[in-house]
């Protein structure tokens, strides 16, 4: 699977990145290639028909990939999370229903944490005798027009002795704007063909069966950490193209000083699974890596570097979007500090 991501970003998504960037869309036909070579089954375990690669491979295929083009990369990796929600549910039903069509593509997915993550939260669920109500709105949510179904996970409203119970209820529903559901299209200056849109929601019916799981916040965000890790690979992809493209624009001393960097900061990325502290502190350096190479390419193509339709002003404004994307506070702080640094 890693050789065939080789392929394909070199043959399939590189050559087209920047007409994705500049059409603002991706063609279906980049979802139905990865979707008949077995990327959407990566993470789903082989009794279930899935591939079940293992980590180290899963975060190569998923750099090499944002390195042919982040957009796509990025869409299509919003996927994994519903096949992991299904894999681990105790909703057999569910998973019996959905889960094979979602491990070989057949049904795509998106996510949205919005009720999950944040302080205070931005979407509610409120029980009720035949499932969960909710109310709210999820910010940014990639793949609208694209995937069938979002996990959606919103904080349960409910008190117990005063308190907020703080359980997070994580449910499929359909991707399509209705009743309790409004779409407003975002518009962004990179990854446009992600299909970001924000969602609001009033009363949205959630039925018992689309419910995957409700878990502690404390469990649900027990492995946030392993999320950073990966995606610190679409910082890595970008930075990692933006290095070898310096290298094609003849200034290979400094594209091989940018690589080694490059080396050292994959292997903190990777130093931070066994030690999660370090990790926001070396998700913030792949960003901030892959935006300074990003510069450094503009410079070294020269003035053409900001022409429309030049890669280095694309990966410029995708490099950025690293910085914000599947950002943590922690992670904002490291990255701040970074770029406030004064230098004597
Ligand atoms: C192009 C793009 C696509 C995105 N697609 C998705 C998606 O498909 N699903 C999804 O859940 N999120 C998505 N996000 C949201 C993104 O992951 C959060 O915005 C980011 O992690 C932190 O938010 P912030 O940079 O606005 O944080 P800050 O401005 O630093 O902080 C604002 C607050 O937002 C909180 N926050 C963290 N995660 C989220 C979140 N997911 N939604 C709302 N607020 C959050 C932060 O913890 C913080 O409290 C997307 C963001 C971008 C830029």
């Amino acid at each position: 699977m890693v050789e065939r991501a080789h392929t394909i970003a070199e043959e399939v998504l590189f050559p087209a990145a920047l007409e994705v960037d500049a059409r603002g869309a991706i063609p279906g036909s980049h979802f139905d290639l990865l979707a008949a070579q077995g990327f959407y089954g990566l993470m789903g375990r082989p009794e279930h028909g899935g591939l079940g690669v293992d980590f180290p491979s899963l975060l190569n295929i998923l750099e090499t990939l944002s390195g042919g083009c982040l957009t796509t990369a990025f869409t299509w990796y919003q996927h994994h999370s519903v096949v992991r929600g299904l894999t681990g549910t105790a909703n057999a039903d569910l998973r019996e229903k959905y889960l094979g069509a979602a491990i070989r593509g057949e049904l795509r997915g998106g996510v949205s944490l919005a009720g999950a993550i944040p302080q205070p939260p931005r979407l509610w669920a409120t029980a009720t005798n035949s499932g969960w109500l909710l109310s709210g709105e999820a910010p940014f949510v990639t793949g609208w027009g694209i995937v069938d179904m979002l996990q959606v996970s919103a904080r349960n409203t409910a008190l117990q002795a005063g308190e907020p119970t703080g359980t997070i209820v994580t449910g499929l529903i359909d991707a399509e704007a209705g009743a309790g559901i409004a779409v407003e299209e975002l518009h962004m200056i990179a990854a446009q063909g992600s299909n970001t849109v924000r969602l609001r929601f009033e009363n949205y019916v959630v039925p018992a069966e689309r419910v995957t799981a409700e878990v502690s916040h404390r469990d649900f965000l027990a492995n946030q950490w392993l999320g950073s890790r990966r995606n610190g690979c679409l910082a890595m992809g970008v930075a990692g193209r933006c290095i070898r493209m310096i290298g094609e624009a003849g200034r290979g001393e400094i594209a091989e000083l940018l690589r080694a960097e490059h080396g050292v900061i994959r292997e903190r990325l990777d130093g931070g699974l066994g030690d999660p502290e370090t990790m926001p502190a070396a998700r913030a350096a792949a960003s901030e890596l892959a935006y300074r190479c990003a510069g450094a390419l503009v410079v070294a193509v020269g003035s053409s570097g900001i022409l429309a339709r030049q890669h280095a002003q694309r990966l410029v404004r995708e490099a950025t979007f690293t910085l914000v994307a599947a950002g943590r506070p922690e992670i904002k702080d490291n990255l701040l500090g970074a770029f406030g640094r004064v230098h004597e």
